[in-house]
């Protein structure tokens, strides 16, 4: 059975950012082990749209309406006292993600799915962005990778121009530089050649939406 990767919607609009999250999510996982929940029609023909992300499942109903079995559910909380671990794949067959927007300081949005009461696990304490979250689940559920194993950058700062660049105030992935000339961040990771694993667009969208970047 394929693990499938639920986002619970809880945004009011869907911002690009958003978009380009979901986007994202899809060049690592199958669209149709992909779930959104809480997605009203309007969205869903939006995303649909959006050919990389047909043959994913998109419901109206929020994931406590499914009526899934709750002990095959994990909800990934960075607040969980439990780390999530390879092992947690025989247990578990739904991974949930709140489908939110990093903000800066954290909000705790996750509580609105925390107080349905999934077993919860976490990836870590700081903040990743939802696209991230789901990256680093499928490492360790299915290529079976202990989290602390997996390459990481915290905050990186990325220059969108010669004066200008932005903290992201979020742990990514980190991966070999794919191309120098379009993306440079500051820090020593770029000494070692690795950069932060975006979602497509997301640097021209930090160029585009400037300092209002983390006030949603
Ligand atoms: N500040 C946000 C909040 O209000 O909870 C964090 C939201 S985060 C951008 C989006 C989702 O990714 C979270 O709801 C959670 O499911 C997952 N996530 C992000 N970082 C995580 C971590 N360190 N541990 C577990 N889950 C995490």
């Amino acid at each position: 059975m394929p693990f499938k990767y639920v986002i619970e919607h809880m945004e009011d609009n869907l911002h690009e950012w958003c978009i380009l999250e979901y986007c994202h999510i899809s060049t690592f996982i199958p669209t149709s082990n992909i779930y959104f929940t809480n997605i009203s029609k309007d969205t869903e023909s939006t995303l649909l749209a959006i050919k990389t992300l047909q043959g994913a499942n998109f419901f109206t109903n929020h994931i406590i309406d499914l009526n899934l079995k709750k002990d095959k559910i994990c909800l990934l909380d960075p607040s969980a006292k439990d780390i999530l671990k390879p092992e947690d794949g025989n247990y578990f067959e739904y991974f949930l993600f709140g489908g939110i927007l990093g903000d800066d300081p954290p909000r705790d949005r996750t509580c609105e799915l925390r107080k349905h009461g999934f077993q919860t696990r976490s990836l870590g304490d700081l903040q990743m962005t939802t696209d991230t979250a789901i990256n680093v689940t499928k490492r360790v559920i299915e290529d079976k990778v202990v989290i602390d194993q997996i390459p990481y950058i915290d905050f990186p700062e990325i220059k969108l121009s010669i004066k200008e660049s932005v903290v992201m105030p979020f742990r990514y992935i980190t991966v070999p530089h794919p191309n120098k000339s379009t993306l440079q961040t500051t820090t020593d990771e770029l000494k070692l050649n690795l950069v932060p694993l975006l979602p497509e667009g997301m640097i021209e969208l930090l160029k585009k939406d400037g300092d209002m970047a983390f006030e949603f």
